[in-house]
């Protein structure tokens, strides 16, 4: 404990595709050991002498990063995530005190105050973990991008992320259409707030589709065929990438000329984003849908998030590691 730092009894941890690339070292060399784990909410049950935001006993969530170089033009413009000097990842990140960070599948953890969210009282802790990852990549495009009344919106995909990209889409106001593999999950998207469900494995969709979209939101970390997303643009319409496949994807530069498209990427949200996202969430009620398993199933999980066998994020229960 440092004089800023919080002492966070970990109550839920979310289980983030990104855990599994980082396990099973597919985003490169892995620090090992290492505890992954970036969706995080707990007690605070100790502070340091010089922290301000935050009490004893406050309910609390620690997202994607635990630092950043906070000098920088995007630091300094909230944009934390953004550092020119690196973020400091919950997991594998290396601190600026040279440590190893390790992350949420633990029964503490140890944050600069600066990078600790509070949790409003109105959304319960396992339903809250998802939102600090989750939640927050599908809310920072959403909202950069003016998701709202009189926009038509997609998510590619119906896992973890693409379910809160619907609800959150949903109640921005926006007119959310579902692009997904099959039909499978369709009455669950359409509850959550989808007007339209497609299923990609219909070349029928591409066609009927074409030109409608203001933005898609692309949750899947798997390569794409970018062109045949591209056309579903319409004029000035912007595919953003979330979901982050391992190889780079080719894109067609005719599918950008022919509306004017944008392809671009986004990557969680700034601290003060991600608090007001979950302002969002508690003043809409929404929350992810999840399924909360003990801390001796998290390998059985990994392989069902591999196969989208998951409704529609698994959040580890803390108190089967005590
Ligand atoms: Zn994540
Ligand atoms: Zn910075």
């Amino acid at each position: 404990m440092g004089p800023r730092d919080v002492l966070i009894e970990i109550r839920y941890a979310g289980i983030c595709h990104s855990d599994i690339h980082t396990v099973r070292g597919e985003w490169g060399k892995v620090p090992y050991p290492l505890t992954v784990g970036h969706e995080i909410v707990g007690e605070v049950t100790e502070v340091g002498a010089e922290v301000t935001r935050h009490s004893v006993g406050d309910r609390v969530g620690v997202g994607c990063m635990v630092n950043s170089c906070r000098e920088c033009d995007n630091c300094k413009a909230g944009q934390e995530q953004y550092c020119l000097n690196g973020n400091v990842g919950t997991y594998a990140g290396t601190d600026r005190d040279g440590t190893v960070t390790q992350g949420g599948y633990s029964t503490h953890i140890v944050v600069d105050e600066d990078f600790v969210l509070r949790v409003p009282e109105s959304i319960p802790y396992e339903t809250a973990a998802p939102l600090l990852c989750a939640g927050i990549t599908t809310y920072s495009p959403l909202a950069h991008w003016k998701a709202g009344p009189g926009r038509n919106v997609a998510v590619v995909g119906m896992g973890g992320l693409g379910h809160m990209a619907v609800k959150i889409a949903a109640a921005m106001g926006a007119e959310v259409t579902v692009l997904s593999q099959t039909l499978g999950k369709k009455d669950d998207g359409l509850a959550f707030g989808a007007r339209h469900y497609h299923a990609t494995s219909d070349p029928a969709t591409f066609k009927d589709l074409a030109n409608t979209f203001d933005l898609i939101i692309n949750t899947v970390s798997a390569p794409i065929d970018m062109g045949a997303y591209l056309r579903l643009l319409r004029l000035d319409g912007t595919l953003v990438a979330v979901g982050a496949p391992p190889e780079p994807l080719p894109v067609q530069v005719f599918a950008l000329f022919g509306a004017r498209r944008s392809f671009a990427g986004s990557s969680i949200g700034g601290i003060a984003e991600t608090q007001e996202m979950l302002g969002f969430c508690a003043d809409h009620g929404i929350a992810p849908q999840v399924e909360v398993i003990p801390a001796d199933e998290v390998n059985e999980a990994y392989d069902r998030v591999l196969k989208s066998d998951v409704r529609y994020r698994f959040v580890i229960d803390i108190n089967t590691l005590r």
